[in-house]
């Protein structure tokens, strides 16, 4: 019977990006570190799986300038350069007014947009809101205004006015929450402002003017799992880390010992198969510290007892869906490489054709966000509701061919950040040792890959900050039962990580510092 090796100073529960980022610090911090993921590669939320040679992500996702903590990750990953970030702002708004009043694409493209200036913050906005042809000048004048008012605007916890409600109150009118604001709202916590909470819309205002440079937007240029999840095995393996994919935490209690038990089991049937040895599992695993790093739902059934009042406000958050469609057309139809969508349940369109790794034709995603009415619908409905609205936005899609289509659905891409949200945020617990990660927890922050990355960050110091100058205990406490396999008739299997996820190889590096990146110049 081979017996899994006897290192567990801290387990960290979840291989998404606040797990990888808990984990990436405290093994950085020398401690040593298990890393327990359920499905079979590591990346959460952020995922890609192959279709037809193919390499698909799960959805798309963009980031902002500034967005530090994420892009510190991605340098400290070494993938910086899989990444195009915008040298200025520019953001193409399709839509209905677009629609009627400007029949090319190319005048659609130069106008309808946001394109911030080079001047210094907060003008850098007010420029770009001066050339948003979708409001009228008086609407823009107001929309400035309210601009530079919300970020006074005070963030409590609990508040229970929405965005929608607040923009009323100052002077924004339907057509401006619909064509500016709803964009903006949708782009940072997936819900129009009607819906979404006053206190994150702040957060988000205050990124976006806090210096001129932070709302440049940015995408990926390879699929997620080579962005994320093969380099984070890479470094973590690099450091030492220990990671076992395909289990999943069954239950997590405080031991009579001191530390915590992580009780450990297979995880259910699906995905693809895992790029894990079959080395035996644990069934128990004993550490100093644990850091929970699962979405609010897993989180409540898994926490330790102590918890349990809290952990009962994480289970009232409700999630946000995201449905996505996949249009593979056999001709190029748009030169944009993304645009947000007013009037649409689509919110938002990109081209995945160079990330896909797509040679001929054109691979468009577009997204729909707080897709509660369209997450049970089967995909030809889907496809009847959604393929028109793409004709309708890109002319040239009405006449290419479509060569494949597919949906995907996240039922749980999100939280939904509507006002009364934040209260039921969950805040590092006062118990020595125990740390919580996840974009959903109290960050402060939209739920995001940025949040992710720094309720990673935030968890790992508190871990860090109870261990201080107590090395002995972390020692003493830090070891584990190991039990034989347990059958898995053939589903994803755990053990120890050997090699990259499900859809892409190892990458080369391990830790890299440069911090340039690729940049996306704006389609003029
Ligand atoms: C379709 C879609 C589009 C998005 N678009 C954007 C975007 O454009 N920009 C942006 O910033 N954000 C976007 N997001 C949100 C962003 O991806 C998430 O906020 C972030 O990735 C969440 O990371 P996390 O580590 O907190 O949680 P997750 O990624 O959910 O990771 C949690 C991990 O825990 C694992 N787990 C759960 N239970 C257990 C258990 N019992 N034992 C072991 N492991 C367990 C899960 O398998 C998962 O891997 C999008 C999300 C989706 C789904």
């Amino acid at each position: 019977m081979a017996q899994a090796d006897n290192r567990a100073d801290v387990v960290v529960v979840g291989g998404g990006l606040a797990g990888i980022s808990a984990a990436i610090e405290l093994a950085e911090a020398g401690l040593r570190v298990t890393l327990l993921e359920a499905r079979p590669w590591l990346g959460g939320a952020t995922c890609s799986f192959a279709r037809r040679g193919l390499t698909i992500d799960n959805g798309q996702h963009a980031f902002i300038r500034g967005c530090e903590a994420y892009l510190d990750l991605l340098a400290k990953l070494g993938v910086l350069g899989s990444v195009a970030i915008q040298d200025r702002l520019y953001l193409p708004v399709l839509g209905a007014a677009s629609e009627q009043a400007l029949p090319s694409q190319l005048a659609l493209s130069s106008q309808l947009a946001l394109r911030r200036s080079g001047l210094p913050s907060p003008l850098h906005l007010a420029s770009a809101l001066a050339g948003y042809r979708q409001l009228t000048v008086a609407e823009r004048v107001k929309a400035a205004a309210a601009a530079l008012a919300l970020p006074l605007t005070p963030h409590g916890r609990g508040g229970r006015e929405s965005f929608g409600a607040w923009l009323a109150r100052h002077g924004q009118n339907e057509n401006a929450r619909r064509t500016f604001w709803d964009v903006l709202s949708v782009a940072a916590l997936g819900l129009p402002s009607a819906e979404a909470d006053l206190g994150l819309a702040g957060v988000a205002m205050r990124t976006v003017l806090g210096g001129r440079e932070n709302a440049d937007i940015g995408i990926p240029l390879v699929p997620l799992s080579r962005l994320h999840a093969s380099p984070a095995v890479a470094l973590l393996t690099h450091l030492g880390c220990r990671i076992l994919l395909g289990v999943r935490a069954a239950g997590c209690q405080l031991s009579h010992r001191g530390g915590y038990e992580i009780a450990v089991a297979p995880a259910p049937p699906g995905g693809a198969a895992a790029p894990v040895s079959s080395a035996a599992r644990p069934r128990l695993i004993r550490a100093a510290a644990l850091v929970l790093a699962v979405p609010a739902w897993e989180a409540a059934t898994l926490a330790p007892a102590e918890l349990e009042a809290d952990a009962a406000a994480w289970a009232r958050l409700q999630p946000s869906p995201v449905v996505s469609l996949h249009v593979l057309y056999a001709s190029k139809v748009t030169s944009l490489p993304f645009a947000a969508v007013v009037d649409s349940p689509v919110r938002w369109v990109i081209d995945k054709t160079g990330p896909a790794g797509l040679h001929t034709g054109q691979y468009l995603a577009a997204s729909v966000p707080a897709a509660d009415k369209f997450v049970d619908l089967p995909s030809s409905r889907l496809r009847a509701e959604l393929l028109p609205e793409l004709e309708r936005l890109l002319p040239a899609a009405a006449d290419a061919e479509v060569d494949d289509l597919f949906t995907t659905r996240e039922r749980r891409a999100f939280i939904r950040q509507v006002p009364g949200s934040a209260r039921l945020r969950a805040r590092q617990p006062g118990i020595r040792g125990l740390a919580l990660a996840g974009a959903w927890t109290d960050t402060g922050w939209p739920d995001s890959m940025e949040g992710a990355v720094r309720s990673g960050l935030g968890a790992a110091w508190k871990v860090l900050h109870d261990v201080a100058g107590d090395s002995a205990d972390v020692a003493g406490a830090a070891h584990e039962i190991a039990e034989p396999a347990i059958a898995t008739s053939g589903v994803a299997t755990s053990g120890v990580a050997t090699s990259g996820v499900a859809t892409s190889g190892v990458a080369t590096s391990g830790v890299a510092t440069s911090r340039a990146v690729t940049s996306l110049a704006p389609a003029r």
